[in-house]
């Protein structure tokens, strides 16, 4: 593709420093400016190629440049380009039908636009039905520490990460954390052998402690990924799934990065066999083609929102959620993980990466390696011993190095609790066995250089 601009690089990255406002930087003087991209690989303006380690934002599941989906994009804008969601159109009904299929079940959708629109739908939603199921007092919503779910007001109360809340706060009431499932840093002094899963009775004993005529609903994703991949004990999920139908608390799943495949199945919760009463979903539903994110209801909660009455509807609207052309872009994107088999695929990267990656557990400044799918945490530490986390100089070394070899990666933790000591990759699925080589040799030659 091309990557010649009018503009020369220092003109760009001039009228860059002027003008905007880079997310989660203080500043960024001297930003890679991407110019394009093609399957796991991107170029920056200088002609200089990386491979995607992160897809974007752990959400270009399918790889860059498909025309396909370009195509399909461009033909539905000729044809319609907009309608809203308070009348029908045939790619939302398709794609409502379509999503009903991968979450194997019968749900409703309702469409947003970002994964926090996503979240705060289901915030909504929750409480309404259990207002209008007999349970006004029910409105409060239990989560982890650690989790991300967004940046509005309502997700970011969800999120129970403190470097994204302060100078924000107060944010949206009634959220409260428990400790995470993390079993590398067990919050209750467990190992693999003496775990009781006190992690998920924790979530009982906050629905106790708060009363349960007071809880609405519990939100998890099914491995804590932006907060450090931390992936649960498998029976983990089960136990919180029961936990909320004991106490009529409804379970929302945010599968806004383990959906679509990165979890190795179709959704993150298909792996440990629980049945949400909501999901939530957005990146890999379009792989960032185009924006758009989903709320996937059951039929059961969606039968509260038939009762008679002014206020008995869900009354949410948004002005580009279900935008036609989002809907056929996540259309063509899942016909291509279906057709390509990448759910599969993206379970096979996961494994390659654990049967060649473990022996990094040998370098001193590896604690723990944790991979779901095909997303993986490398948690780094000064001391395996004391697990003390490895400071942010180390961290930025390591990211360095692997950039400086072609490879682009993440990092993920807590900044203001010292734990933003997690290395984080996750390719697209659709790389091919020379990409996902490159992204073990690279590792594991960056490891081996750097004491
Ligand atoms: N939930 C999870 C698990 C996420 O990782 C994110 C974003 O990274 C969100 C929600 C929010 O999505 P968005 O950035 O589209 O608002």
């Amino acid at each position: 593709m091309e990557t010649d601009t009018p503009r020369g690089k220092e003109e760009l990255l001039e009228l860059d420093r002027k003008y905007v406002w880079h997310h989660m930087t203080a500043h960024n003087d001297n930003p890679m400016i991407v110019a394009s991209g093609e399957g796991s690989w991107v170029t920056d303006v200088d002609g200089q190629r990386y491979l995607d380690g992160m897809s974007g934002l752990w959400c270009v599941n399918v790889g860059h440049g498909r025309k396909e989906i370009a195509e399909a994009a461009a033909q539905q804008m000729m044809t319609l380009a907009y309608a809203t969601m308070v009348q029908a159109h045939i790619p939302s009904i398709e794609l409502a039908a379509k999503l009903n299929k991968w979450l194997e079940g019968e749900y409703r959708i309702f469409f947003s636009n970002s994964g926090s629109d996503a979240n705060e739908v289901a915030f909504k939603i929750a409480r309404q039905y259990h207002h209008q199921n007999g349970n006004p007092t029910k409105h409060k919503f239990i989560s982890r520490h650690r989790a991300y779910h967004g940046n509005s007001m309502g997700a970011l109360g969800a999120t129970g990460q403190s470097q994204r809340k302060l100078k924000y706060e107060p944010l949206g009431v009634g959220f409260s954390h428990v400790p995470p499932p993390y079993c590398y840093r067990c919050p209750f002094g467990q190992t693999k052998d003496s775990c009781s899963l006190q992690c998920a009775k924790a979530i009982e004993q906050a629905i106790v402690w708060e009363g349960p005529d007071s809880v609405a609903g519990v939100i998890v994703e099914p491995t804590i990924t932006g907060g450090g991949m931390i992936v649960p004990h498998e029976g983990y999920l089960p136990m919180v799934s029961q936990i909320c139908k004991k106490y009529n608390v409804l379970l929302i799943v945010d599968e806004v990065i383990c959906g679509f495949g990165r979890s190795g199945k179709k959704f993150g919760h298909h792996n440990y066999g629980v049945k949400p009463d909501i999901v939530t979903m957005a990146k890999g539903l379009t792989s960032a083609y185009s924006p758009l994110s989903a709320t996937a209801v059951s039929a059961e909660l969606y039968a509260t929102f038939q009762q008679a009455g002014p206020t008995s509807h869900f009354r949410h609207i948004n002005t580009f959620g279900g935008n036609p052309v989002s809907c056929v872009v996540a259309l063509k994107n899942l016909e291509i993980l279906e057709n390509e088999g990448l759910v599969g695929r993206s379970a096979d990267i996961g494994n390659a990466f654990r049967a060649r990656l473990t022996p990094l557990l040998e370098h001193p400044h590896v604690g723990d390696i944790r991979i779901f799918g095909s997303a993986m945490g490398i948690e780094l530490v000064e001391d395996q011993g004391t697990k003390e986390p490895a400071t942010p100089e180390r961290v930025a070394q390591l990211i360095a190095a692997c950039k400086s070899k072609g490879l682009l990666i993440g990092k993920n933790g807590d900044t203001v609790q010292g734990f933003a000591n997690i290395l984080t990759l996750s390719p697209p699925f659709s790389s091919t066995d020379q990409d996902v080589e490159f992204i073990i040799e690279t590792l594991l030659s960056v490891f081996q250089t750097t004491p």
